[in-house]
């Protein structure tokens, strides 16, 4: 029998053990690391292996300076997109500057787990996760590494196994359900746009170009309307769909490379993200709605999060539930932001469409209050000001350098989160001195020792925005 020649050949201790060494995993262990940790990172495919999530925005290429691997991913020779042609329920399309990159995320993930291993992380790959028992003082982990298994010892368990989610625990999904069907072509020629965006009948398509005259070309759907298509095959199917997209002809498609993929690609939340020996991160925490082109993003800036609350936990005991709590709170109020942004997208199109597919999508679409039309006209500096009466000053979980601890914060229901600084500048105590109404000039004299003039200014003109500061 195939276990039977497997031996418990390898017995190991360590802080952590992460499941998954995609961009959330890498992310997490090598900001983790930099605490003095000691990690392992457990990958179940050798890489370079095929991911989906290919497109990401300049915004996410800024946050890789923070892995020390902005050059190696320069040096890559990924597609680099300006712009795309956007048709999203109107007959015509329009061009949209989206500077990014496209990436082979095999490359990609290698790279940054490469940059974990610098920062002194193990990793075990091939290594697949097959369970975990908890144990005095945390867990026993077993992990196939081919023909062997490996017996784990850790104080923590993470779970960065996106989709897969590995480590058992409840997903809730927060939006109808998506799937999605996706292929690499070869094209005849170099097209003249980068990528495309076109909304069709019950479905949407992305096309996304690569390096040496190939796209990424992917169809998203409602699975339901995939089961109902009869004998067809899930390629004819894909073909047929591909047809129904106007932009489509800007693409002169001449192959198809390796074969047609298809995954879901649904919105889901683990309905417990963080324990007191353990948390999830990445898509094992949240996934998004690929629309977004987010899911590499969330991942990095989520795993750095994640270390930061980690560390607390096991250097910290005394503010472990603070840690908990700010996680928590993270997570819904990410899974409220993308649900309500999401939404929005697809409502763009159900007011053209009576389809399901985009009404149904288009159900939890809110419009942020509007701005009132006064609070944007810059304000002078004999304007007379007063705190609005529901600003709060509330001991709130906060994220500092290398832990998360409870500090006050500005709570109002104009703002999204509690803010408890503004760039390095602690707003509450800024704020608390304001008793009865001011003006302008007087408010920066006031703050003139604490912060120069110009971002004074500009802080008193977001409050009022968000009416924090009311009109007396
Ligand atoms: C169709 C589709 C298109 C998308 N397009 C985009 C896009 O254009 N841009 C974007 O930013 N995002 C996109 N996303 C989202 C993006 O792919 C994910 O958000 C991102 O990959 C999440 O990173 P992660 O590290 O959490 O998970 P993953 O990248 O999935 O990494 C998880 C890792 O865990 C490993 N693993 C799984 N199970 C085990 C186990 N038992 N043991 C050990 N290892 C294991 C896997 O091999 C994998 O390497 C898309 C998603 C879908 C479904």
């Amino acid at each position: 029998m195939e276990t039977s020649r497997k031996t418990m050949a390898q017995e190991l201790d360590t802080d952590v053990v992460v499941i998954g060494g995609g961009p959330a995993g890498a992310a997490f262990a090598r900001k983790l690391a930099e605490f003095g940790h000691q990690i392992v990172i457990l990958e179940k495919a050798a890489f370079p292996r095929p991911h989906v999530g290919i497109c990401l925005s300049d915004a996410t290429e800024m946050l890789l300076d923070q892995f020390n691997v902005r050059d190696a991913v320069h040096s890559a020779g990924f597609f680099r997109r300006k712009s795309v042609l956007v048709k999203w329920g109107t007959d015509q399309p329009l061009i949209s500057d989206q500077p990014g990159l496209h990436v082979d995320r095999g490359v990609f993930d290698r790279i940054l787990l490469e940059s974990a291993r610098r920062a002194s992380v193990t990793t075990i790959q091939p290594g697949r996760f097959l369970t975990a028992r908890r144990r005095l003082g945390g867990w026993q982990v077993i992990v196939e590494n081919g023909q062997r298994t490996i017996n784990l010892q850790s104080r923590f368990l993470v779970d960065a196994s996106g989709r897969a989610n590995a480590f058992p625990g409840q997903q809730v999904r927060y939006a109808p359900p998506l799937f999605a069907l996706h292929a690499t072509w070869r094209l005849c020629n170099r097209p003249d746009y980068d990528g495309i965006m076109e909304s069709g009948k019950n479905a949407w398509m992305w096309i996304a170009c690569l390096a040496g005259q190939e796209a990424q070309i992917s169809v998203y759907t409602d699975p339901a309307l995939l089961a109902s298509r009869g004998k067809r095959s899930v390629g004819s199917y894909y073909e047929s769909m591909l047809d129904e997209f106007s932009l489509i002809r800007h693409f002169h498609r001449d192959e198809i490379l390796g074969e047609i993929q298809c995954c879901d690609a649904s919105s889901r939340h683990s309905s417990h993200p963080v324990g007191a020996d353990f948390l999830r991160v990445g898509d094992a925490n949240l996934s998004l709605d690929p629309m977004a082109s987010q899911g590499v993003h969330l991942a990095l800036t989520s795993g750095i999060q994640a270390a930061i609350v980690v560390n607390t936990i096991l250097c910290f005991p005394e503010l472990a539930l603070i840690a908990q709590r700010f996680y928590q709170e993270r997570q819904e109020e990410r899974v409220r932001q993308f649900r309500h942004r999401t939404a929005s997208e697809y409502q763009r199109v159900a007011c053209f469409s009576s389809e399901s597919f985009w009404q149904e999508r288009a159900i939890n679409a809110v419009r942020p209050p509007p701005v009132h039309a006064d609070n944007r006209l810059p304000l002078t500096p004999s304007q007379t000001l007063e705190l609005s009466p529901h600003a709060q000053f509330l001991e709130t979980p906060v994220m500092k350098s290398d832990r998360i601890s409870l500090e006050p914060a500005l709570h109002h229901p104009r703002l999204d989160r509690p803010v408890a600084f503004v760039g390095e500048t602690e707003v509450c105590p800024l704020l608390r001195g304001l008793n009865g109404n001011h003006t302008v000039g007087a408010i920066l004299a006031a703050w003139e020792s604490k912060i120069p003039g110009n971002l004074g200014l500009q802080i008193i003109q977001w409050l009022w925005e968000h009416e924090v500061l009311v009109a007396r």
